[in-house]
């Protein structure tokens, strides 16, 4: 038989850098993947994970038919079996006690897929429950959070344009690891060193010396979790210094005398003992970015994760906006995506719910997931009995670890939909297979929206489907007609077009839409064949900003244009967006939002407290790491242990700990004991482990990451939140190292 060769492009599904791939097959199976280089955002740029596809697709431990725990094992069965056990068992709780006693958690993937965007609403929507949890409480919560009040809409977040930028002032970030986060760029490191070599400057403030750091003109240690404290401080210095200019959003903007008065007392004097940064170089800072023809300031993952990540993801903003790099090419910008649709000017509210046990405010229509435990543990009405995981893992990441991984072996009954019989999901009771990427069509809904260029890639499945799985789309349907009520055996094409018609219905009802007045018929007639979240894409490009409002613009984007450019379509460098783009009621910028200034006495309060002579523990990123999920390929894990304490040889020799040792690490909320590294690269008084490590535990399905499990991270996080926000603080905890 003649061996048939084909290549096909993709946009790869694993993280927020959305590089193109070249994929080979060789009879229909992947021969060799690496970077697209005709690509038009990510031009053959690709890290270790984007070829391990390939790997993910061949691992034998990965799931590809539903398991039922029978007589305590997992054990496989038919879909219909399995859904015939969820539906007995979670509608049985359903009926009686309410859908609150049903939670859900959605882990990061759920954004990196089609269908996760899209169908899990439906699912939500049809189940009802106020206990929906997800990963958006582990890292990024903050930044929706002061998105929503500053801007009026949490998805309206700026990013920063760092092909054009002359300085970007960089916090708690490390994209040379992380390939970028709530920014989305392949190739952050060329994009970075592009900017010094065009003249400008790239300043990293991080309690670690990480590669990001290293590359960059300047590097600064913080203390962790006072980045607040530091920007409050550069904000306090351009109001001093006169140095205060929002440029043309001038007339757009409400607070700036409530800012400068809660800035008041947060001179560089007033926090450089706590900060660790000298009050000068705080100055310096403040004016440099002032002085630059371009700036912005981009703070991430560790300023997000800690104690006041609310505070600090607003100052980040309103740094930009006082200098007036907000709204501007080279500072902060707006992502117009292809698939955007109008927003309300409803504005942003905090807490229309609270949790039970704790009161902890919903934000998004999320509680925090720091408290899941709380609700399975604590008795009482409304008591959580149920869950339902869709690809997550929260028992490695999520605070508080070992208490979750306890509680949710409490439950009545769970239901997982992962890849993987992993740490969380060998709890369940019924696990459905994920879909694998290269057998599901992919699109990213969530990262153009935060897209440093405005771009739009379609990728088809280029594999079938194994064993006639259904689609996830179909998964989560049949989910949401159990929880509706219509049974596991409805007829989900129907269903979909019931959402489907939803959607038309609520968009052509808009005074907004490009479609507005349009019949249905009209738009049903012209959409594509396919069902599920193609057509729901079809939908959201055609009447989305660049699209053809299904005929009126016989120039505009359509998936057609899609399917026939598969290496993108460029849609050009960011523009301003302001005020247009505005969801707040009134239609301006709130610089000092409320909510966020009654939170400010409790920073102040920190500002005094030094804490020279403790320990305190950070993450880390690691580019051959995916979270917790991606441990079992072989060709990541391998080399180097990865899962290491790193320590100051000052710290190391004060607590008599050797390079090549074993350190025990204590926290409040527990002890690990991980291979120490020592290095001058990390802070003194600073330690750090990377998060999603942990493959020890009893009844997963995870042969290769078994043999090199590290530690949980998250077992030393005792479940602390920021208020505003819920996220957790996983970054700043105190603990005490020893020789283990
Ligand atoms: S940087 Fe992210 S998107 Fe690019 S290849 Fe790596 S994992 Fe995939």
């Amino acid at each position: 038989m003649t061996e048939t060769t084909r290549t096909e492009y993709r946009t790869c599904p694993l993280c927020e850098a959305t590089c193109g791939l070249e994929i080979t097959l060789r009879d229909g199976a992947v021969t060799r993947i690496r970077g697209d280089r005709d690509d038009v955002f990510s031009r053959g740029f690709i890290c270790p994970k984007g070829s391990t596809l390939k790997q993910l697709e061949a691992d034998p431990n990965r799931l590809r038919t539903p398991l039922v725990r029978r007589n305590g094992k997992h054990v496989p069965a038919t879909w219909d079996e399995a859904f015939a056990e969820i539906e007995r068992r979670l509608r049985s709780i359903i009926d009686t006690h309410g859908p609150d006693a049903v939670a859900v958690y959605l882990g990061n993937p759920n954004v990196h897929s089609m269908s996760g965007p899209l169908y899990n609403r439906v699912f939500l929507r049809a189940l009802r429950t106020k206990n929906i949890y997800s990963a958006s409480t582990v890292d990024q919560m903050p930044k929706h959070v002061s998105a929503g009040l500053m801007f009026g809409h949490p998805d309206l977040i700026p990013v920063p344009d760092l092909d054009r930028t002359d300085y970007l002032l960089m916090l708690g970030a490390n994209p040379y690891e992380s390939n970028g986060s709530l920014a989305t760029a392949p190739d952050w490191p060329g994009r970075m060193e592009a900017i010094m070599e065009r003249g400008g400057r790239v300043v990293v403030v991080d309690p670690r010396r990480t590669r990001t750091a290293a590359a960059a003109s300047e590097h600064l240690f913080i203390r962790p979790g006072t980045d607040a404290l530091l920007l409050f401080a550069m904000v306090n210095v351009l109001f001093a210094d006169g140095r205060v200019d929002p440029g043309n959003l001038a007339d757009l903007v409400d607070g700036l005398d409530r800012l400068r008065s809660a800035a008041a007392d947060f001179s560089p004097e007033a926090v450089a003992d706590t900060v660790g940064i000298e009050a000068a170089t705080i100055r310096r800072l403040a004016h440099e970015l002032a002085n630059a023809e371009t700036a912005v300031v981009y703070g991430r993952i560790g300023t997000h994760t800690a104690e006041f990540g609310t505070i600090a993801s607003w100052l980040v903003d309103a740094l930009n906006l006082m200098t007036g790099n907000l709204d501007c090419p080279g500072g902060a910008m707006f992502p117009l995506a292809a698939t955007e649709q109008p927003r309300s000017r409803r504005g942003f509210q905090l807490g229309r719910f609270t949790s039970r046990v704790h009161g902890l405010p919903e934000v998004r229509g999320e509680l925090p997931i720091a408290t899941l435990a709380d609700e399975i543990m604590t008795p009482g009405d409304g008591r959580v009995r149920a869950l339902v995981t869709i690809a997550g893992n929260p028992v490695l990441s999520t605070p508080h670890s070992d208490r979750l991984d306890a509680a949710l072996a409490d439950l009545d009954f769970m239901v997982s939909l992962d890849l993987y019989l992993n740490e969380t999901s060998r709890h369940a009771d019924v696990i459905l297979p994920g879909t694998p990427p290269l057998q599901r069509p992919h699109y990213d809904f969530a990262f153009t929206q935060l897209s440093i260029r405005n771009v739009a890639n379609f990728s088809p499945a280029i594999l079938p489907a194994e064993y006639d799985n259904p689609e996830e789309w179909q998964v989560l349907l049949r989910l949401a007609a159990v929880c509706a009520g219509q049974g596991a055996d409805a007829d989900l094409n129907t269903f979909d077009d019931m959402v489907f018609g939803t959607v038309i219905a609520r968009s052509i009802g808009s005074p907004d839409s490009r479609i507005h007045g349009r019949s249905p018929e009209d738009i049903l007639n012209e959409s594509t064949g396919e069902r599920g979240p193609i057509r729901l894409l079809e939908f959201f490009v055609r009447t989305g900003p660049y699209g053809d409002a299904y005929g009126q613009d016989p120039d505009g984007l359509t998936l057609a244009a899609l399917r026939s450019a598969p290496h993108g379509i460029d849609l050009g460098p960011l523009q301003p967006r302001l005020p247009e783009a505005l969801a707040t009621p009134d239609g301006r910028i709130d610089l000092a939002p409320a909510e966020i200034l009654a939170d400010v006495p409790r920073l102040a309060e920190r500002a005094s407290q030094h804490t020279n002579g403790t320990m305190t523990l950070v993450g880390r990123r690691d580019l051959r790491s995916n979270n917790s999920w991606m441990h079992n390929l072989e060709v990541l894990i391998k080399g180097k242990e990865r899962c290491t304490l790193q320590i100051h040889p000052s710290d190391a020799d004060r607590f008599g700990i050797e390079s090549g040792g074993i350190a025990k690490i204590v926290s409040a909320a527990g002890s690990v004991a991980a291979p120490v590294d020592i290095t001058e690269s990390i802070m003194p008084g600073v330690v750090s482990l990377p998060h999603g490590w942990g493959h020890d535990l009893s009844g997963t399905r995870l042969d290769v990451a078994a043999t090199r499990p590290g530690v949980n991270s998250n077992k030393l996080a005792p479940g602390a939140t920021d208020p505003l926000s819920g996220n957790a603080v996983l970054n700043g905890i105190p603990v005490e190292v020893m020789p283990g």
